[in-house]
């Protein structure tokens, strides 16, 4: 497998909760690189285009409701496999059905308020990094 990079966010919810160090120590010890990063205080306009894919969804007024409560951190993610590697060390969306051991079990509060976001293919990742850091 080639080297990748991927999108993640540390979401408004575990920046709140202090837990941005114990977060990026998982994906680190895991075995990916933070490349770049920086934190983030979205907006509405930033978040819905960010999930515009999410617009027909129910939950979608909640979900942009969540990601501009607050700040989040945004990095780019470089590794082996990283968009899969990512999602593994995630977990599931819903926290109760994550593997113990995942960010997602050990962090997220709800299938909303879920600690973390990564992307989900070369695609999303292209599209993402561009989003956050149009300069890369
Ligand atoms: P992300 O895209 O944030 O990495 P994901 O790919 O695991 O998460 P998606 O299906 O893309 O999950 O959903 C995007 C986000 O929308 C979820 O991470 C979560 O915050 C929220 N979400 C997803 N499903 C629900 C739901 N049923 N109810 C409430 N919020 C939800
Ligand atoms: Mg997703």
């Amino acid at each position: 497998m080639a080297e990748q990079k991927t999108l993640s966010i540390v979401k408004p919810d575990a920046v709140g909760k202090s837990n941005i160090g114990k977060i990026l120590a998982r994906l680190e010890e895991g075995g990916l690189r933070i490349v770049q990063a920086r934190l983030v205080y979205m907006d509405r306009p930033m978040a819905e285009k960010f999930y515009a894919e999410h617009a027909e969804r129910p939950f979608f007024a909640s979900l942009i409701e969540f990601m501009t409560s607050g700040p989040s951190m945004i990095m780019v993610l470089s590794g082996e496999d990283a968009i899969a590697h990512n999602r593994q060390l995630m977990g599931a969306t819903d926290p109760a059905k994550a593997d113990p051991g995942t960010i997602r079990a050990d962090f997220a509060e709800s299938i909303e308020r879920n600690a973390v976001h990564g992307s989900d293919s070369p695609e999303a990742a292209e599209r993402e990094i561009g989003f956050f850091f149009p300069a890369s």
